[in-house]
């Protein structure tokens, strides 16, 4: 801008000096003043919401109650209807408070009523990504764009795959995760499911309601599933175990007619009919859209304190989504609990 101007031909060199001295110091000031006023306007902001809870599993429902209860102004988003994995699990046994037990439909819609009763709105809507790093955190949904002080993520976990020739081909004509969803339609017919855990071996004890024969497909000669489970498994006359074991392929002309099953320690492969193939070898959790802001363990779950706050201030997590050792609905609640107190008290503090 001065570029041209030469204080030393002038002889006014002095008043220069004094002159650009005062400029810079407006300047510095304006750009002090600026740099001042847009962090107040991002901290004073008014947020749409204190709190925005997205995932409506049990986690979500119960952070909504407590939020509800404590009298915040807040929103859950689910992607379709409250539930979660829940919705698919038959029958919950060890939740407490439930002597005979429990469909998990009836257990969440259950919890969705409570938390409706004290105020809580539910909206069905897709988050497709956030921008959750400031004091106000921008929540992009499919329909609209909202803002919140604080989040709680309770987005879950989903079916992990196998990866193998046939899964994605067959899934939804014989292959599943769901024996809720597409048990009955297996009714003395012949399936296979895969994996040694809770969910396996339960579904697994489930789907003899129906079908005639379960061969129960594990990598390894020994259950992960808990002791109960175990037990009922093994005595169940209709679950025939392939032990160190895993699925190959699948295969049909539309709908799955065979599967093919190869021995780890052996390595022979054999050649079964089957009319359906559950998967359940675990989880993987739901928290793409949070991108690298939050800070995440090797297998991608949030992690977060004893408090349920994550790395970045002002955003909790809870359930299945949380890096945790234990993945019940009843530790899902105790998450969500706390993850709601912790989520009232920051917003206290604004
Ligand atoms: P888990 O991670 O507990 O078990 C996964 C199973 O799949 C393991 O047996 C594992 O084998 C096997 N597996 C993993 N990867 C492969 C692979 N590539 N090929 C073949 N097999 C594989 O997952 P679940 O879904 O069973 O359970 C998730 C969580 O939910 C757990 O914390 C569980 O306790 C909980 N849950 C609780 C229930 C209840 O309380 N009633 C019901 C259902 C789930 P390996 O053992 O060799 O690692």
């Amino acid at each position: 801008m001065f570029s041209d101007f030469n204080p030393e031909s002038t002889g006014c060199k002095k008043l220069f000096d004094f002159q650009s001295a005062v400029l810079l110091t407006i300047i510095n000031f304006w750009d002090l003043e600026f740099v001042i006023w847009d962090l107040l306007e991002r901290i004073m902001k008014k947020a749409d919401y204190d709190l925005v809870i997205i995932g409506g599993g049990p986690a979500g429902l119960t952070a909504g109650l407590y939020a509800a209860r404590a009298k915040l102004n807040v929103i859950l988003l689910e992607k379709f209807a409250p539930g979660g994995q829940v919705l698919i699990t038959d029958w919950v046994e060890n939740y407490p408070g439930f002597p005979e037990g429990i469909t998990g439909a009836d257990l969440v819609m259950k919890m969705a009523e409570q938390a409706k009763n004290f105020g809580l709105s539910i909206e069905s809507d897709e988050v497709l990504s956030a921008d959750i790093s400031g004091p106000v955190k921008t929540i992009n949904l499919n329909s609209k764009t909202i803002t919140a002080h604080t989040i709680i993520i309770a987005t879950g976990a989903s079916p992990r795959k196998l990866g193998i020739p046939g899964e994605d081909t067959f899934f939804g004509k014989g292959v599943s995760s769901c024996a809720t969803c597409d048990g009955p339609f297996f009714r003395d017919r012949v399936v296979a499911a895969v994996g040694g855990g809770d969910t396996a071996v339960q579904e697994s004890i489930f789907l003899t309601k129906f079908a005639k024969k379960v061969y129960l497909i594990h990598r390894r000669d020994e259950l992960r599933a808990t002791g109960i489970l175990r037990e009922r498994a093994l005595a169940n006359d209709k679950i025939e175990f392939l032990w160190d074991s895993v699925l190959t392929r699948v295969d049909g002309l539309t709908n799955v007619e065979k599967i093919t099953v190869r021995n780890v320690k052996t390595d022979e492969t054999r050649e079964l009919p089957a009319d359906g193939c559950f998967i359940w070898i675990g989880i993987r959790p739901n928290s793409e859209f949070l991108g690298d802001t939050v800070k995440r363990d090797e297998f991608g779950f949030v992690v977060t304190d004893s408090d349920m706050r994550t790395s970045v201030p002002g955003v909790f997590a809870a359930g299945d989504v949380r890096s945790t050792p234990l993945r019940q609905i009843a530790t899902a609640v105790g998450d969500a609990a706390i993850a709601a107190f912790s989520a009232e008290h920051y917003v206290a503090t604004l």
